[in-house]
């Protein structure tokens, strides 16, 4: 696959504001917040969409979630709760084409989300 700006932010060619990393994955601050905490929690392995998942990359995606978990509980907002959103492809409203985790907290969160 092509490569995006996320890989750019994995290398650390761009900045962004890393909130945790491991070998896997790495979780940031999206640039364009849509609730008081909103981060992206990517793998390093370049996946385009959803749909690109493969049978290997099954323990993978589960450890995407098991870091938005270990995240939610660390900056405490693991009780009151949390949303996290894998958008895909165009009408899903993927912008970026490396497969990412949204977590958005800090406030009561909109549902259904079928605003344009
Ligand atoms: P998508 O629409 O693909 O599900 O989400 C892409 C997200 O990446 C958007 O929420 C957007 O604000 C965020 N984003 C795009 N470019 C950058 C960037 O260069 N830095 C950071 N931190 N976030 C970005």
């Amino acid at each position: 696959m092509s490569e995006t700006i996320f890989t750019k932010i994995i290398n650390k060619e761009i900045p962004a504001d890393i909130v945790y990393e491991d070998d896997l994955c790495l979780a940031f601050k999206d640039i364009n917040p849509q609730a008081p905490i909103h981060l992206l929690i990517i793998p390093k392995k370049p996946i385009a969409t959803i749909n690109d998942i493969a049978e290997e990359d099954r323990e993978l995606v589960g450890h995407l979630f098991l870091t938005a978990a270990k995240i939610a509980k660390d900056l405490g907002i693991a009780e009151d709760g949390y949303r996290a959103v894998m958008n895909c492809n165009k009408n899903g409203g993927q912008e970026v084409y490396h497969i990412h985790l949204h977590l958005l907290a800090g406030q009561r969160l909109g549902w259904p989300p079928f605003a344009s």
